[in-house]
């Protein structure tokens, strides 16, 4: 295989191991992420709350189930590669979404993930039989995670508006 083979073969392999349903770290923009990030658990340590930990590919990824994110920053300036940007931990791209699993949403009442949210980001607007639907103000919603950690049965998932890992050039 010649040079430009086994670059493209590379870049087939690092786009195949990206995730993106995965929560990065904060600062972790994915188009250099996957290149700079040397699998190292300084972000993992240096987490105070414990909210990072590594997938089954070995990168790091942070969970909501213990406790929300606070940006405090702390991940991104541990990471000694880049991989993490400090500069950009506010840049956070992602934002709640509810299941049809929501308790409320199927006529039980339930309002733990509009309790949890210091940004009283959640609505609830009653519907015909008793239910309520949860709605998300996307621009007030922080993405801190607070609701999904909260919510009784993880009805609660993450998603961002659009794709930043740009397809491999053939
Ligand atoms: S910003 Fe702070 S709380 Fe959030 S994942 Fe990084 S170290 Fe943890
Ligand atoms: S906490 Fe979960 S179950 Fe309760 S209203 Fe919110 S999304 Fe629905
Ligand atoms: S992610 Fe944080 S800010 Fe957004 S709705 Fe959930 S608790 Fe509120």
């Amino acid at each position: 295989m010649n040079t430009l083979a086994n670059r493209r073969a590379f870049l087939r392999g690092k786009v195949l191991r990206q995730d993106r349903s995965a929560i990065r770290p904060p600062g972790a923009d994915e188009r250099g992420f996957y290149d700079l990030c040397e699998q190292c658990d300084h972000c993992v340590q240096a987490c105070p709350e414990q909210i990072i930990s590594f997938d089954t590919q070995g990168w790091p990824v942070v969970r909501f189930d213990t406790s929300p994110c606070t940006f405090c920053g702390a991940c991104a300036q541990a990471c000694p590669t880049g991989a993490l940007n400090p500069e950009t931990v506010a840049d956070w791209p992602w934002r709640a979404v509810f299941a049809s699993t929501c308790l409320s949403m199927n006529a039980v009442t339930c309002r733990v993930c509009q309790d949890a949210c210091d940004a009283q980001a959640i609505r609830f607007t009653l519907q015909p039989g008793g239910r309520s639907e949860p709605a998300l103000d996307p621009d007030t919603c922080t993405g801190c995670g607070a609701c999904a950690g909260a919510c009784p049965v993880g009805a609660i998932a993450f998603t961002r508006p659009t794709p930043s890992i740009p397809e491999v050039a053939e």
